[in-house]
């Protein structure tokens, strides 16, 4: 069984590093400190590797380990979490995943192309730090308190907040544990879920104003430029929760959002009932969820809104 084989892998391992997605969020950095508390207890060196975290995450227990590069060269396991292929791992760092001597992944997104030695993937699971939780209990590892708030900020902010599809018993058998461990579940909600920043409250402002509706309103549409992220000292992660905005307005069945990065744009799509926006995403050469997914383009704004309105309207019921 491969969850006993990535145990061994675990103890025979000294030196670890754990690398998630570009623009981590609560999954990613979650699943990734989870395992640094774990790992860390059964005495191996661990590094997490991570860039631009954003500040809702840094009352996580173990966020002022992570490091944006190694003290060491070459390891002897990487495991990569949330990351449905090697595209998504963070790019600056996906050397110490291909020069570790082992590798493994933990993964829930669609199209995971099963990269690593060792894959555990379960695409109807609703975050990806459900997945480490059930495989830790599998294997009879205990869970600190620390690594269950880790892994439980995880399942409240991939769940939007235990409503996302792919929820059940499980997840509330998790968070039902957690608070009988002690673990003070409303205040990691709202830390990681409903308070924001200023700046970010700005950044919804701007949303909301630009919002339009498309095809009699079963779509929203809205973006954020560079100069915006600039004019509103935006920082990372002060984007997320915009593109749920457009989802939550009645009639709406996909929200679109774009935010201009470097080059180009990032897709942020969200559907309520119907649409597959992981099928919408991979015409881009992105992916995710069947109700959350995202991709990149180098089209302009204008373009690359009508391409995305085509295909969404072709799979409006
Ligand atoms: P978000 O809109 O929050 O950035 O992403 C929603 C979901 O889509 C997440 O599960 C995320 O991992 C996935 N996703 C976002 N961007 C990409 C991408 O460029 N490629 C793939 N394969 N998945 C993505
Ligand atoms: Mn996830």
């Amino acid at each position: 069984m491969t969850l006993d084989d990535i145990l061994e892998e675990m103890k025979k391992a000294q030196n670890i590093c754990i690398l998630a997605h570009e623009n981590p969020d609560g999954d990613a950095i979650g699943s990734s400190l989870g395992l640094y508390d774990i790992l860390s207890k059964m005495g191996k060196n661990v590094e997490v590797l991570m860039k631009n975290v954003p500040e809702t995450y840094t009352f996580l227990p173990g966020v002022h380990n992570i490091k944006e590069e190694p003290t060491i060269e070459k390891f002897d396991l990487a495991i990569v979490v949330d990351c449905p292929d090697l595209k998504r791992v963070n790019s600056g760092l996906i050397q110490y995943f291909e020069t570790a001597k082992v590798k493994v992944e933990f993964d829930h997104h669609m199209n995971n192309s099963m990269f690593a030695d060792y894959n555990i993937v379960n695409h109807v699971s609703p975050a990806c730090c459900q997945i480490l939780v059930t495989s830790f209990d599998y294997l009879e590892v205990e869970l600190s308190k620390e690594a269950m708030t880790c892994f439980l900020t995880g399942i409240i902010t991939d769940t939007g907040g235990f409503k996302n599809s792919g929820i059940g018993e499980e997840t509330f058998e998790i968070a039902g544990r957690a608070l009988n461990q002690g673990i003070n579940l409303p205040s990691i909600y709202k830390a990681s879920l409903l308070t924001i920043t200023k700046s970010r409250f700005e950044a919804q402002k701007l949303a909301m104003d630009r919002m339009e509706f498309l095809a009699e309103g079963r779509i929203s549409f809205t973006y954020i430029t560079k100069e915006d992220i600039k004019n509103l000292n935006l920082k990372d992660g002060d984007h997320e929760g915009i593109v749920e905005i457009g989802r939550n307005i009645q009639n709406v069945e996909v929200s679109i959002f774009l935010r201009e990065e470097e080059k180009g744009y990032k897709i942020s799509l969200r559907s309520n009932e119907s649409v597959n926006v992981a099928e919408v995403c991979m015409l881009f050469g992105g992916g995710g969820h069947i109700r959350a997914a995202g991709a990149n383009t180098t089209m302009p704004l204008e373009e690359a809104k009508h391409a995305l309105v085509r295909a969404i309207e072709k799979r409006l019921k």
